[in-house]
């Protein structure tokens, strides 16, 4: 189990990384709005959109990125951050040094790992 003391560090690091992520989508958005209203000839409508595709697919895995930390500060509120979701041991405070927002041990994102690499191998044929 983590300290209380560990716990705070955590937060910590999780809140900072949060602050930097919402910054950084601000500026994107700020970015695309300035894109969208400057281009009036449909071939630059055309490169712009491909540009903001590459922008949203960017703010698509921040986003992501922004509900795991939430989750994860969540966890450290009611007590269960640093306890894998699946077998409910705890995980390693190395592994949460690495990772603060995984959510699975080794053991079973090693098996979560293997699982989905079978499924590609599948879904190819
Ligand atoms: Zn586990």
């Amino acid at each position: 189990m983590l300290s209380e003391n560990k716990k705070e560090q955590f937060k910590m690091v999780l809140t900072r990384r949060l602050d930097e992520l919402s910054g950084k989508n601000n500026l994107l958005i700020e970015n695309i709005h300035k894109v969208e209203s400057g281009y009036a000839d449909p071939f630059d409508w055309a490169a712009f959109n491909c540009q903001r595709d590459i922008h949203l697919r960017m703010r698509e895995r921040e986003c992501i990125l922004i509900n795991e930390i939430i989750d994860a500060l969540e966890k450290i509120q009611d007590g269960t951050y640093g306890i894998c979701e699946e077998c409910q041991e705890a995980i390693s405070e190395k592994r949460l040094r690495a990772s603060p927002i995984t959510t699975l041990c080794i053991d079973c994102k090693t098996r979560q790992e293997e699982r989905e690499k079978k499924r590609k191998r599948y879904s190819l044929i």
